[in-house]
C-alpha cells in the first residue's frame, strides 16, 4: 500500500480537488481490465464514462495512432491534411448526416450546438437578434464550461460560477406537456441526453423522444441530441435514440469517438444548418487534428460492422437480466438502463453509493457512484460474458449480509 499511498498524498498536494478518486493508482491497462501500482487487477467497470467503449489498449486503435504519430499529428485548420475529408465523410454517413464540425471534448461540442442553434436561430428562422431561447432539461449534464453550467439544475456543478449565461428554459425531464408549454417563438432548440448519464442513467417515458421530435419539427425547433455518453455503441444501438425511430437535426459526439485514446467530439448536422458558419465565426486549434481524425476513424470503421452495437445489446440483456433477479432481494431497489449501461440504486442501508464502490474496488471491480446510493455499470463494450459475470458476482457479494 505503500506505495499507492504516497502516490495519492502528492496527487492530493499538487493537484486541485476537484474530484474525489478512489484510492486506487492505476498503472495499465488491456481490454476490461486494469493494472494497479501494486500490481492488483481491477475489472474496469465504468469505462471512463463510455469514453473507453473499445476497452483499453484496443489494438485497432493504437495501431492507427502510432502509425499516424509517425506521419504528422497537427496542422491546426489553417492548412487542410489528409484525414480530415476521410473523417468527415464517414461520419456523416455514420449519422445519416451531411455535414461535421470537429472539436475536442464533449463540453465544447456541446458549445457549438449551442452557438449553431442561436446562429440557425437569428440567420435562417428569424428570430430577433439576442433572443433565441434554448430548452434544456432538469438533472442535464452536457459538460463544465460557464455557460453550460449556467443552465445545470445540480447546485455542486453550478455554485459560485455566476454570473450565467442567459438565454436557457429549463422543463423537466420525460414532461412533453411541459416542453410544449415552455417553446415560444423564440425557443430555436431543444438540447437533450436521449438517456441521462450524470443524473443515474435515466431512461425516459417510452414515446417521450418521438415526443419531442414532433413538437420540434412542428414549432420549426431544432432537436439537438447530446449522444457524448449514450451514443456509439453503448446502448446496444449506435445512437440511443434509434430505439425510438427518432432522428435528430443535430448530434453531439464525443468520448468513444476518440477511441479512449485522444479527445475528439464533433457537431454533426445537416448542410443547412451547420452551412450557418463563415470562416472565423467558430473555430478551434486542436479540432479535427490529424491524430484526432486518424483514429475517430478507426472508430468509425469499428461502428460501421455493427459488431459492438450487438455485443452491447446481447450482453446488455443478460446485465439487466441479472440485475433484475438482484431486486427481489431487497438489496437493489431500482435499476434502470439500456444495453451495457445501468444505473443500479442500491438500499440506502447498505451504504452510500461511495461506500459501496469502496467495497467493489477492495473485490477488484471499479464503478463509479452518482447521487446517493446509486452506482453506474458501463464496461467496455469489448468485455466478455465471463468477467462481467464475475463482475456481477462481485456486486452480489458485496449486497449479501
Ligand atoms: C461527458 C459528457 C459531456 C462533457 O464531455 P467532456 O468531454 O467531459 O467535456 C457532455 N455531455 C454528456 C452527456 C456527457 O456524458
Amino acid at each position: 500500500m505503500a506505495t499507492t499511498d504516497r502516490a495519492i498524498a502528492s496527487a492530493e498536494a499538487h493537484s486541485a480537488h476537484n474530484y474525489h478518486p478512489l484510492p486506487v493508482v492505476i498503472a495499465s491497462a488491456d481490454g476490461a481490465w486494469m493494472t494497479d501500482v501494486e500490481g492488483r487487477r481491477f475489472l474496469d467497470m465504468l469505462a471512463g464514462y463510455s469514453a473507453l467503449n473499445f476497452g483499453h489498449g484496443n489494438r485497432r486503435l493504437i495501431e492507427a495512432a502510432k502509425a499516424q504519430l509517425e506521419r504528422v499529428t497537427l496542422t491546426s485548420r489553417a492548412f487542410h491534411h489528409d484525414r480530415f475529408a476521410d473523417f468527415c465523410t464517414q461520419l456523416a454517413e455514420l449519422c445519416g448526416m451531411e455535414m461535421v464540425l470537429p472539436m475536442n471534448t464533449g463540453a465544447e461540442a456541446v458549445e457549438t450546438a449551442v452557438k449553431t442553434a442561436r446562429k440557425w436561430g437569428y440567420r435562417t428562422k428569424g428570430v430577433p437578434d439576442g433572443t433565441a431561447k434554448i430548452i434544456v432539461a432538469a438533472d442535464n449534464f452536457h459538460g463544465r464550461t460557464t455557460t453550460i453550467i449556467s443552465f445545470s439544475t445540480d447546485e455542486e456543478a453550478r455554485a459560485d460560477y455566476g454570473p450565467y449565461t442567459p438565454g436557457f428554459e429549463i422543463v423537466p425531464y420525460g414532461d412533453l406537456a411541459a416542453l410544449d408549454a415552455a417553446m415560444t417563438d423564440n425557443t430555436v432548440a431543444v438540447l437533450l441526453e436521449p438517456i441521462q448519464g450524470e443524473a443515474g442513467v435515466l431512461v425516459p417515458p417510452p414515446g417521450y423522444l418521438a415526443g419531442v421530435r414532433e413538437l420540434t419539427r412542428a414549432r420549426n425547433v431544432l432537436f439537438i441530441a447530446d449522444e457524448i455518453q449514450s451514443g456509439l455503441g453503448r446502448t446496444g444501438k449506435t445512437f440511443a435514440l434509434e430505439h425510438e425511430g427518432v432522428v435528430p437535426d443535430m448530434y453531439v459526439l464525443g468520448k468513444a469517438l476518440g477511441g479512449g485514446v485522444v479527445p475528439v467530439s464533433a457537431v454533426v448536422s445537416s448542410a443547412e444548418i451547420l452551412g450557418v458558419f463563415r470562416p472565423g465565426e467558430h473555430g478551434s486549434t486542436f479540432g479535427g487534428n490529424p491524430l484526432a481524425c486518424a483514429v475517430a476513424l478507426e472508430v468509425i470503421a469499428m461502428l460501421r460492422t455493427g459488431e459492438y452495437q450487438q455485443r452491447a445489446a446481447e450482453l446488455g440483456d443478460h446485465l439487466h437480466h441479472e440485475l433484475g433477479l438482484m431486486t427481489t432481494g431487497g438489496a437493489v431497489e431500482t435499476v434502470r438502463g439500456r444495453g451495457l449501461w445501468a444505473g443500479v440504486d442500491i438500499s440506502p442501508s447498505y451504504g452510500t453509493g461511495r461506500e459501496i464502490s469502496e467495497k467493489l474496488m477492495d473485490r477488484g471491480v471499479l464503478v463509479k457512484d452518482t447521487h446517493g446510493s446509486t452506482i453506474r455499470i458501463a464496461p467496455p463494450l469489448v468485455i466478455s460474458k465471463e468477467d462481467l459475470d464475475w463482475g456481477l458476482e462481485q456486486l452480489r457479494a458485496v449486497l449479501t449480509r
